[in-house]
C-alpha cells in the first residue's frame, strides 16, 4: 500500500479512486505491513467521505456565494525527505480535502460524525470548535495510545501540486474575470499560511524553464485585454491601481510617498482616498506597474520564506466598458439591477464599470516557527491579528443569526467590505503546504475557506454615466467660470482703482468746493459791507445832486418867470411896435410913391429881423 500513499498525497490521484482499488484489491500480502493510514481507510464505511452539512453552492441555484478553490503546493525537496507518508489527500472529482492527523499518546473517547462528540483529548480540544461547526466528518477510533484522525473538507474547486498555473487561473480566476467585463465588482484572494504559495499563485510572473509560470494577475490582464481587442461592439478603459496594508497603513505601491492613505465610504462603496490610478493599456502595462509596485513591497527573510510578504497586497484593476454606438432600449435598461443613480442617468452615456481585486494577503505565521524577532515579530503579529480579523468578518458573514460584522476592526476587512458578502463576485484561493509541520496551518486554512463558502454575495452590474465626459464638461465649465472670474476680478480691480481715483478727485473738489464757499462768504461779507458804504455814499450824494437839482430847477423856474413876465411885457411892447407898424405900412401903402415891390420888401425885411432878434433874446 506504499503506492496508496504516492497516488493520494505526492501525485494528488484522487482519493475516491485510491479508495476504490483499496476495496478491489486482493487481500495484503501478509510479509507486508500496513500502515494506520491504510488500517483505518479499510475500515471506513464510504459514508464516512459524505459531508453531513454540505454549502449551498451557486450552481443549486439559490443565490451567489463566494467560490473556494484549493491549491496544494509541490512538495520542497526537504519537504520529500519526509517519510510520515502523506497526511493531504486531495479528490479532484468530488472536490474534497482529506487531512490525516496523528493523535499521539492521545486518550480518547470520541466518535465525531455529523457533529457528535462524546469525548475529547487535549490535542484535539482545539479543533472542536471548528469542527462542529465545519461541513465534515471526522472519525476517529477509541482507545488509548496514537491515534489517526481523519477531517475532510469538500470545495468548488481542489487543485492538486502537479496542476499548471493556467489550471489555477481557468478555475479560480476566469469566471470572476468575465464577470468583470460584464460590469461586475471582482475578487480574487489568496488565503494560507507563510510560504504556501498565496504570491507565486497570484503574481508569479517569471518564465521556468521555457514554461509560463505566469499568474493570476498578469493572466487576467492578459484575459481583459484580449477580450477588449475582440470586441468590435465595445469600447474599453483600463486603469490600474496596486496598494499594500503595511502595520495597519495603506500604502500606494505605484506612488510610495503616499502611505497612511485613509478610507472612505461614497456611493459605490468603500475606496481609498487618493488613490493612484494609472491607465494600462496592455497586459505588458500592467506587469511593468506589478513589477514597480513590487520593488517597493515589504517583503523580508524568515524561516518559512525566503522572500516573505509582510503585508497585504492589492492589485484593483478597473475596467469601463462603452457602448461605441450606445443606443440601449429604455425597457431593458430600466429591466437590469444597476448602482449608479437612476435619475438622469438613462439620458447620458453610460459605462459599465467593474472593479477586479486581486488580493495576495499576507500569510498567517507562528512565531515559534518562523524565528521572526523585532519588527518582524511586529510585521507578523499585525498581519496575524487582521487575519483574525478577516476570519471574524468571514464567521459573521456566514453566520445567519449574526447581526454586526465587524468590518471596522482593520483596515484589510474595512476595504475588502464589499468582497466579503457584498457587492462582489468572490473567488477565494487556499493555499496549503504538503507538510506535516504546518497541518494545523492547514487545517485553519481550511477551516476558514470552508466557512467562507457560506457566505452569500449579492453582486450587480455597475452603471455609470460616462464621468470622463462628464469631467471634460465639468472642467470646461469650470475653466469658462474661471475666465469669467479672472475678468470679472480685472474689471473688479480696475473699478476699485477707479473708485479709489474718484474718491481721491472728491476729496479735493470738497476741498476746493471748501475753499471756495469761504471766499465766497469773506467775499459776500466784504461785498456787504462795500454796499453798505456805497449805499451811504451814494445815498449822500444823491441827496447834494438832487438837493442842486432841486435848486437849479428852481433858479431855472424864477428865470423863467421872469423871463415870462419880461417877454410879457416885450410881448406888450411889441403889441405896440405892430401897431406903430400897421400904421407906418397902411401909410407906406396909402403912398404911391413908396408902392413899390422893392420898398415894401426893404420893409418887411427890417422889421423881421429886428422883431426875431428881439425873440431870440426873450428865448435865452
Ligand atoms: P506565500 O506568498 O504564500 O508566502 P510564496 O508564493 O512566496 O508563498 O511561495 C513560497 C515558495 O514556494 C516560493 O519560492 C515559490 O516559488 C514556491 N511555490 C509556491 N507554490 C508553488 C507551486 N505551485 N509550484 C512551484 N513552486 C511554488
Ligand atoms: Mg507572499
Amino acid at each position: 500500500m506504499d503506492h496508496l500513499a504516492a497516488a493520494c498525497g505526492a501525485t494528488n490521484l484522487p482519493l475516491e479512486r485510491s479508495l476504490r482499488q483499496t476495496s478491489n484489491r486482493p487481500a495484503p500480502q501478509p510479509k507486508r505491513r500496513r500502515t494506520p493510514n491504510e488500517r483505518l481507510l479499510q475500515t471506513m464505511d464510504a459514508k464516512f467521505l459524505i459531508p453531513e452539512k454540505r454549502p449551498k453552492s451557486s450552481m443549486d441555484g439559490d443565490g451567489e456565494r463566494v467560490r473556494v478553490t484549493v491549491r496544494l503546493r509541490p512538495p520542497t525537496k526537504a519537504e520529500q525527505r519526509d517519510d510520515e507518508g502523506p497526511f493531504i489527500f486531495l479528490d479532484t472529482d468530488r472536490n474534497t480535502v482529506v487531512l490525516r492527523r496523528t493523535l499521539e499518546n492521545a486518550v480518547v473517547y470520541m466518535n465525531i460524525s455529523a457533529g457528535m462528540c462524546m469525548g475529547f483529548s487535549v490535542e484535539v480540544a482545539f479543533a472542536i470548535p471548528f469542527y462542529l461547526n465545519q461541513p465534515l466528518s471526522m472519525h476517529v477510533q477509541s482507545g488509548r495510545g496514537s491515534f489517526e484522525a481523519f477531517t475532510e473538507f469538500q470545495f468548488d474547486g481542489v487543485l492538486p501540486s502537479g496542476c499548471q498555473q493556467v489550471d489555477v487561473y481557468n478555475t479560480a480566476a476566469r469566471p470572476v474575470v468575465l464577470d468583470v467585463l460584464q460590469g461586475y465588482n471582482g475578487t480574487i484572494m489568496a488565503y494560507g499560511q507563510t510560504g504556501a504559495g498565496k504570491t507565486y499563485t497570484l503574481s508569479d510572473k517569471l518564465a521556468c524553464g521555457g514554461m509560463s509560470v505566469e499568474g493570476i494577475i498578469p493572466r487576467s490582464a492578459a484575459e481583459i485585454f484580449a477580450r477588449a481587442e475582440q470586441d468590435n461592439d465595445n469600447e474599453y478603459h483600463v486603469s490600474m491601481s496596486y496598494i499594500q496594508i503595511y502595520m495597519e497603513q495603506i500604502q500606494d505601491l505605484l506612488r510610495p510617498e503616499s502611505c497612511n492613505m485613509q478610507i472612505r465610504e461614497g456611493e459605490t462603496g468603500v475606496y481609498v482616498s487618493g488613490i493612484q490610478e494609472v491607465e494600462v493599456k496592455s497586459a505588458e502595462d500592467v506587469m511593468k506597474l506589478l513589477l514597480l509596485g513590487d520593488r517597493n513591497r515589504a517583503f523580508s527573510f524568515t524561516k518559512l520564506n525566503a522572500h516573505s510578504s509582510r503585508s497585504h497586497a492589492i492589485v484593483i484593476l478597473t475596467v469601463e466598458r462603452k457602448a461605441k454606438n450606445f443606443s440601449e432600449p429604455a425597457s431593458e435598461a430600466s429591466d437590469r439591477p444597476h448602482s449608479g443613480s437612476s435619475a438622469g442617468f438613462l439620458e447620458g452615456e453610460r459605462v459599465l464599470v467593474g472593479k477586479l481585486f486581486l488580493v495576495d494577503l499576507a500569510g498567517s505565521e507562528r512565531l515559534k516557527k518562523s524565528g521572526s524577532e523585532g519588527i518582524r515579530a511586529s510585521e507578523a503579529m499585525s498581519v496575524n491579528l487582521s487575519l483574525t480579523c478577516l476570519g471574524k468578518c468571514i464567521g459573521a458573514r456566514a453566520d445567519p443569526n449574526a447581526t454586526h460584522v465587524p468590518f471596522r476592526d482593520s483596515k484589510l476587512t474595512r476595504l475588502l467590505q464589499e468582497s466579503l458578502g457584498g457587492n462582489a463576485k468572490t473567488s477565494l484561493i487556499i493555499n496549503i503546504a504538503p507538510c506535516n509541520d504546518y497541518l494545523r496551518e492547514s487545517l485553519s486554512s481550511l477551516s476558514f475557506g470552508s466557512r467562507a463558502m457560506k457566505v452569500a454575495t449579492r453582486a450587480i452590474v455597475n452603471v455609470e454615466e460616462e464621468f470622463r465626459v462628464l469631467t471634460k464638461n465639468l472642467q470646461d465649465t469650470l475653466e469658462m467660470q474661471d475666465e469669467r472670474l479672472q475678468s470679472l476680478e480685472a474689471s473688479i480691480l480696475s473699478k476699485e482703482e477707479q473708485l479709489v481715483q474718484a474718491r481721491r478727485s472728491l476729496e479735493e473738489r470738497t476741498k476746493q468746493v471748501e475753499m471756495l464757499r469761504k471766499e465766497q462768504n469773506s467775499f459776500n461779507e466784504k461785498f456787504m459791507e462795500q454796499l453798505r458804504l456805497k449805499d451811504d455814499h451814494w445815498s449822500h450824494r444823491l441827496e447834494i445832486v438832487r438837493n442842486a437839482a432841486v435848486d437849479s430847477q428852481r433858479k431855472r423856474i424864477r428865470y423863467l418867470q421872469e423871463e415870462l413876465e419880461k417877454l410879457k411885457e416885450v410881448d406888450g411892447q411889441q403889441g405896440t411896435t405892430i401897431a406903430v407898424l400897421s400904421n407906418d405900412l397902411a401909410k407906406v401903402l396909402c403912398n404911391p410913391d413908396l408902392h413899390s415891390d422893392y420898398a415894401a420888401r426893404v420893409i418887411q425885411r427890417s422889421y423881421r429881423r429886428r422883431y426875431l432878434l428881439k425873440l431870440q433874446r426873450v428865448t435865452t
